[in-house]
């Protein structure tokens, strides 16, 4: 506690001199964490990543099949705001010629016009976010390479939104509690107004041990979740027996969503 205090007041030193504020939001990112024990049940990965096989959820699932966002969105209590401009989404659908920009032509297009693909945040290895963010609000964890959100962090800037080129993010423009509509999770934060929010991979149900909802609520499988540095993952073995797509792979943020069409 006294090293904490310490550190806090040789970081208020630097503020008072006017040394800069990118380094002083360093330093206090670096500040003593208290220490967790981890749960023992706990799902450990070294790079998680998600395949959609969007073939198997046409064909398999039932028509209209909304469980996995539905699951996710109950889960992190993620409001329900009708008016596009101020919705808020972690997982949704989208068409094809959105989803896969410049991949596509009429042909393809006649194939899977009007098909709903699966979207949510890339977690991308090479996050656009994260280079943005002034207050380090949004950070890829070194551990497993989740895209994290510390909603306290978050000042509402939006650079994050702007620089995210697959459009994952959503801005609390209100206050989004009175748009609940599920059962409150008392097990998940609710956020305030002005601040940015996404999918996070269900950090938290993995170090519960589970899986993410989405991936839990699917009935018809066509979402493997695992570790791409384990050889043994679903993930692994699908994306070494099927062919596998990315979203817009030439902008070099590395997406760990795959997408099997
Ligand atoms: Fe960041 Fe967007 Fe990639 Fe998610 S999809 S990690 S929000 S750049």
């Amino acid at each position: 506690m006294e090293s904490n205090r310490r550190t806090f007041m040789k970081i208020g030193g630097l503020c008072a001199l006017g040394l800069g504020a990118l380094p002083v939001v360093d330093a206090f990112a670096k500040l003593d964490q208290p220490k967790f024990s981890q749960d023992p049940q706990a799902l450990v990965g070294k790079k998680w990543a998600m395949v959609i096989d969007m073939k198997k959820c046409w064909e398999k699932g039932k028509p209209g099949c909304k469980d996995c966002m539905l699951a996710c969105h109950k889960y992190h209590n993620v409001p329900t705001i009708e008016d596009e401009k101020e919705e808020i989404k972690w997982i949704w659908t989208d068409e094809h010629e959105h989803v896969f920009v410049g991949q596509s032509n009429p042909y393809t297009e006649e194939n899977l016009h009007g098909k709903p693909f699966i979207v949510l945040c890339n977690h991308c290895a090479n996050p656009a976010c994260v280079r943005v963010c002034p207050t380090k609000a949004t950070f890829k964890r070194k551990e497993d390479g989740i895209v994290m959100m510390d909603f306290h962090r978050c000042i509402g800037c939006r650079f994050c939104m702007a620089a995210c080129p697959f459009g994952a993010r959503s801005f609390n423009f209100r206050d989004p509690r009175p748009y609940i509509k599920t059962e409150l999770n008392a097990s998940f934060p609710t956020r305030e107004r002005g601040v940015v929010e996404k999918c996070n991979f269900c950090n938290e149900r993995l170090a519960a041990g589970s899986l993410p909802a989405c991936v839990e609520a699917c009935k018809c499988g066509a979402l493997v979740f695992g570790d791409l540095e384990d050889p043994k993952s679903g993930v692994r073995k699908l994306l070494a027996s099927h062919y596998t797509i990315r979203r817009k792979p030439e902008l070099g943020t590395e997406p760990n969503v795959y997408y099997i069409v």
